[in-house]
């Protein structure tokens, strides 16, 4: 465990000074950049160790998982991040967890997290999903459905939308994941001519491992990193 140990706390150092670096090329400072480690592929065990190496934020993409590592870091002071697709029937044991719901991909979602927040009597902070990339196989607001969706958010008074997010496609590379990261900053900058009171989308959640640098280069305020974290390490 203590080598696995060192490498993790190697791994993050490392991810954070790319961080910086990308940061700096684009005019940025890095504080103004959160890193939501994804915790899917290890244990709590492994996990923890990114705890002691100053991780505070993490993310899960299956509610399940989330729940079950949320239980066991319950006497940790860490932020929960869902990050994937979430079934209607799973939001009431989620919303209470994750600090930010990054993937509100539907309306109909978007309703029943409003109405378990409502009976909760807690405000859910999410961010819009988009499917910037058109993939087939992703999930996501259509770019030219949100104009819609927004004018909408005023009758879920339950729900605060901070931004948006999306992943790059996945055939493509670096130079495309650039412009889908371009092309959701730029949507992002035109919904936010008007916006209905009480809505901002000053988050974009945009980047992975293999492409955070650019994810920041183009604006990211968030980014999503799992297994450069995990490097060298056996799941
Ligand atoms: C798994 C996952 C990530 C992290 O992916 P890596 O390529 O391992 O960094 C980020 N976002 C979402 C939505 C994911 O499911």
């Amino acid at each position: 465990m203590a080598n696995i140990s060192s490498r993790i706390a190697e791994n993050y150092a490392h991810v954070r000074q790319r961080m910086e670096a990308a940061a700096a090329r684009a005019g940025r400072s890095s504080a103004e950049i959160k890193l939501i480690a994804v915790t899917k592929y290890v244990s709590v065990e492994v996990a923890g160790l990114l705890f002691e190496a100053g991780c505070r934020d993490f993310g899960e993409s299956r509610p399940q998982e989330l729940w079950q590592k949320a239980a066991a870091f319950q006497s940790r002071d860490v932020t929960w991040h869902m990050i994937g697709h979430l079934q209607r029937n799973k939001v009431r044991r989620t919303l209470p967890i994750a600090a930010l719901l990054h993937s509100c991909d539907r309306v109909r979602l978007l309703e029943e997290i409003n109405r378990v927040a409502g009976e909760l009597g807690i405000a859910s902070r999410i961010l819009l999903e988009v499917n910037i990339s058109g993939d087939e196989t992703k999930h996501g607001f259509a770019p030219d459905s949100l104009a819609t969706v927004i004018d909408k958010l005023p009758a879920y008074g339950n729900v605060n939308v901070g931004g948006l997010m999306a992943m790059a496609s996945l055939h493509g590379d670096l130079a495309a994941a650039r412009r889908d990261f371009t092309r959701l900053r730029m949507l992002r900058d035109e919904l936010s001519t008007q916006l209905p009171d009480g809505v901002d989308l000053d988050q974009l959640s945009m980047g992975m491992s293999r492409d955070f640098e650019v994810a920041i280069e183009e604006g990211a305020t968030i980014v999503r990193v799992g297994s450069a974290l995990f490097e060298g390490i056996e799941p």
